[in-house]
């Protein structure tokens, strides 16, 4: 049978696990030998939207082209993986709107817990004025209301995580 394609949508405060989740979520799907992709916020902004930066405009303009892509991927049978902060909800819901089957999951983990791991050492940079518009400091995360999965990654583990997402997918009959 041919494959379903959908749309998992990571979003979350940077540092909150989206990167992650989704690697791992790739890797137990590859290993299945489902076609998948990546969209990766930080490796998309380095090409696709490299001319982009973190304006609110800019920021619309970034996830539009990303949810541009992740429509034409899972329209033939991709299940793409995108993570992205996609900080405002009206940006996520466009992309949902022009998607078909799409799954929006919410990376949930406070402020403090995310900058206590500063991953690319961010925070630090923000907090201390060397960046500008850094979301969750000087800029908006609007959560999602009613999103279809939500991972608490200050109290859950990575496998425990990647198994909601994995199991909304069974569920949507993406995988089996
Ligand atoms: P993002 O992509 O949202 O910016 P990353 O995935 O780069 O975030 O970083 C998240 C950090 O949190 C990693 O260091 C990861 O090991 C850690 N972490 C702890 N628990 C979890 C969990 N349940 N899910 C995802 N990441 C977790």
């Amino acid at each position: 049978m041919k494959q379903v394609g959908v749309t998992v949508w990571f979003t979350g405060l940077s540092g909150a696990g989206k990167t992650t989740i989704s690697r791992a979520v790739e890797l137990a799907l590859r290993s299945r030998d489902y076609s998948i992709e990546i969209l990766d916020g930080d490796v998309v902004r380095e090409n696709l939207t490299k001319d982009l930066g973190f304006s609110k405009e800019d920021r619309y303009e970034n996830i539009r082209r990303i949810g541009f892509v992740a429509h034409l991927l899972s329209r033939n049978g991709v299940i793409v993986l995108v993570s992205a902060i996609s900080p405002y909800r009206e940006m996520r819901e466009e992309a949902k709107n022009r998607i078909k089957d799409f799954i929006e999951v919410y990376v949930n983990a406070p402020l403090a817990v995310c900058e206590e791991r500063d991953v690319k050492g961010l925070y630090k940079k923000a907090r201390a004025g060397k960046i500008q518009h850094f979301t969750g400091i000087d800029d908006p995360y609007e959560a999602p209301l009613q999103p279809d999965v939500e991972c608490h990654t200050e109290i859950e583990s990575v496998e425990e995580s990647v198994a909601k997402v994995l199991h909304k997918l069974e569920a949507g009959g993406y995988i089996n």
